[in-house]
């Protein structure tokens, strides 16, 4: 596993990201292969690895963590008709970058259940 991912980079702003929203907490930046209309990923300042990670983690932080995903969903505008959240976590969850990262999926109304 790499401890410096792609998004680390972004975080650092090493790479260019489009940024919706940043605050001490999270970093919020679309997604460079949308699939949906509005598709934004979220990651925590404090870096876990992926969504296993969270058992040991401090609940305070991950609750600022999910309390920013909610609130950047807000402001995209996406709490009238509705939107998805996944974390794919792993391997068999499709999970590619290994830094947590929330995926925020809206526009449109969505399928289930996923592949
Ligand atoms: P995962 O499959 O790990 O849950 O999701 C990783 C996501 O990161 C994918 O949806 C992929 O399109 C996105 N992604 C990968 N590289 C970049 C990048 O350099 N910039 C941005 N904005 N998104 C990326």
């Amino acid at each position: 596993m790499s401890n410096h991912t792609i998004f680390d980079k972004i975080l650092s702003k090493e790479i260019p990201a489009q940024i919706v929203y940043e605050d001490d907490f999270v970093l919020a930046f679309r997604d460079i292969q949308p699939q949906a209309p509005v598709h934004v990923l979220v990651i925590p300042k404090t870096k876990w690895v992926g969504f296993s990670a969270l058992q040991d983690a401090a609940p305070l932080a991950v609750g600022e963590f999910f309390t920013r995903i909610a609130k950047v969903a807000a402001q995209l505008g996406l709490d009238a008709k509705g939107y998805r959240v996944v974390l794919n976590n792993g391997r068999d969850g499709q999970q590619t970058v290994d830094y947590i990262h929330a995926h925020i999926l809206g526009g449109r109304g969505l399928t289930w259940p996923p592949g």
